[in-house]
């Protein structure tokens, strides 16, 4: 047995049986038997069981939101965000299975057409950062492509994963086709990489794990697709619109108590705006309402997940310049307040790595160029923001900077109509967008002669 705990008041919320090899071997050869059938079903069919799914999911939006909000300390706004994206993300895909052409390409002798197969059981490894939206974007495309789905959920946060899956088959998913298996991740996650029957690993989580699942991979030559860590930059030029830049700051990095792979824990000001965005900053850091989301359904941020995640963080505050801070509840809880540091250089730890918590840190650039040259000096690449007045800057930055999700004037980061992913450390392929059943498939090419013996 494994215990849920409220991170915010540090009392056990759940207990959940954890899974070993048996068990998951056990689910893994179900999901390979349901795929034979689930391969079969008609598209217009899957499709409609998919929305089937949606549907259930929307009529327990507030169950769900619940769940997080006590067993991973979410705000309330978020919880519901993040069920409605698992319901939004499922309709989307819903209009795969009717859509997923192959080509006819023109060839001498014949005719020429590609098919678009499914891979088989898809292993689907999620991180406790967003249990749900991370879920749901493995599982739905994943489903809708043709695949049979098992998810190992993180060992902190598994009650939603678990809760899902239960309304799956409630929406009417055959058994077998979506299974949830909770589990430690060197134990039921390194199944998936190393069981011959699971076909592709979506790992999304730390880069170092996911360096791991790769190799692991690689002896099957499985594929897999890596959602990694980040470190984004927020670069403010000093023609922006300062009070919305300032006002949003916040928020791109302390949502989620920055526990978030796109958080802007980079902020990179032009050195004319770097006082008064400052001055700004600081006002709009003190206005983050940071409170028990379970009893403040207006929190904007809560705890982190862990004590072993607030003291990591902590440990990166260690002879730091602190410039300010926001507040946190005292007590009980995994608290750490909002924090803005300012490193001597781009070689400080605090803004080399990622802390994943409420922590950002700042330094001033002097032009364009330098701006480009400090965005790309980090090992990661996610997201990052551009705020200018001037929209050939916008662009020209945004081509410049090596990362796969920019906003300009915005912050708007992972929308499922468009591709999600990272350049360099912080992964490999995409999710998301019209193209991620693509990669849950494998093409297939058929020459059919036409000419007379
Ligand atoms: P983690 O790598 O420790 O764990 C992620 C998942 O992998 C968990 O379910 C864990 O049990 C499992 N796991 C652990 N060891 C494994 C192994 N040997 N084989 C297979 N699976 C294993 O990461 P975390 O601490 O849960 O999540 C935080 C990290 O996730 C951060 O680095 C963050 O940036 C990243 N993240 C990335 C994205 C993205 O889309 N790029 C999104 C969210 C989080």
């Amino acid at each position: 047995m494994y215990p849920v705990i409220n991170p915010a008041t540090e009392q056990e919320c759940a207990q959940v049986t954890l899974a070993g090899v048996t068990e998951a071997d056990v689910a893994i050869e179900r999901a390979h038997d349901a795929f034979a059938r689930w391969r079969e079903v008609a598209p217009g069919e899957r499709a409609t069981l998919l929305r089937g799914f949606a549907s259930v999911i929307d009529g327990h939006i507030d169950e769900l939101a619940e769940l997080e909000v006590r067993g991973a300390g979410h705000t309330w706004s978020n919880a519901r965000w993040e069920a409605g994206n698992v319901r939004d993300v499922l309709n989307y895909y819903s209009a795969t299975p009717e859509r997923l052409f192959g080509r006819q390409i023109p060839v001498p002798g014949g005719i020429d057409i590609t098919f678009r197969e499914p891979l088989g059981v898809v292993g689907v490894i999620v991180p406790w950062n967003f249990p749900m939206p991370i879920f749901g974007w493995g599982v739905a495309p994943a489903l809708a492509a043709g695949n049979t789905v098992v998810v190992k959920p993180a060992e902190l946060t598994p009650l939603t994963a678990l809760r899902i899956g239960e309304l799956a088959l409630e929406a009417g998913l055959p058994d077998g086709v979506l299974t949830v298996i909770p589990g430690r991740g060197d134990v039921v996650g390194q199944r998936f990489v190393t069981h011959p029957l699971v076909r592709k690993v979506s790992f999304t989580g730390s880069t170092r794990v996911g360096k791991q699942v790769m190799a692991g991979c690689a002896h099957q030559l499985k594929r897999c697709t890596l959602e990694l860590g980040g470190k984004s930059a927020n670069i403010i030029f000093a023609d922006a619109d300062l009070h919305k830049a300032a006002a949003t700051a916040p928020y791109a990095v302390f949502d989620n108590a920055g526990q978030d792979c796109c958080a802007r824990s980079r902020i990179l000001v032009e050195h004319s705006a770097y006082d008064e965005f400052l001055t700004l900053f600081e006002r709009a850091v003190a206005g983050v309402r940071v409170a028990d989301p379970a009893s403040d359904t207006d929190s904007e941020m809560g705890p982190l997940i862990s004590a072993v995640q607030r003291d990591r963080v902590q440990g990166y505050l260690d002879g730091v310049d602190v410039a300010f801070t926001g507040s946190a509840p005292q007590g009980d809880g995994f608290w750490v307040p909002p924090t803005v540091v300012l490193p001597v250089s781009t070689a400080d730890r605090v803004w080399q790595e990622e802390v994943f918590g409420p922590v950002v840190s700042v330094l001033p650039f002097d032009d364009e160029d330098e701006a480009v040259a400090m965005a790309n000096d980090s090992a990661y690449g996610l997201s990052g923001s551009i705020f200018t007045g001037d929209v050939g800057r916008a662009l020209r930055v945004a081509r410049g900077v090596e990362s796969g999700n920019l906003s300009v004037n915005s912050h708007a980061a992972v929308r499922y109509w468009t591709p999600f992913g990272g350049y360099k450390q912080s992964g490999l392929g995409r999710e998301l967008g019209p193209d991620a059943p693509d990669a849950l498939t494998e093409e297939k090419n058929v020459f059919i002669a036409t000419t007379k013996e």
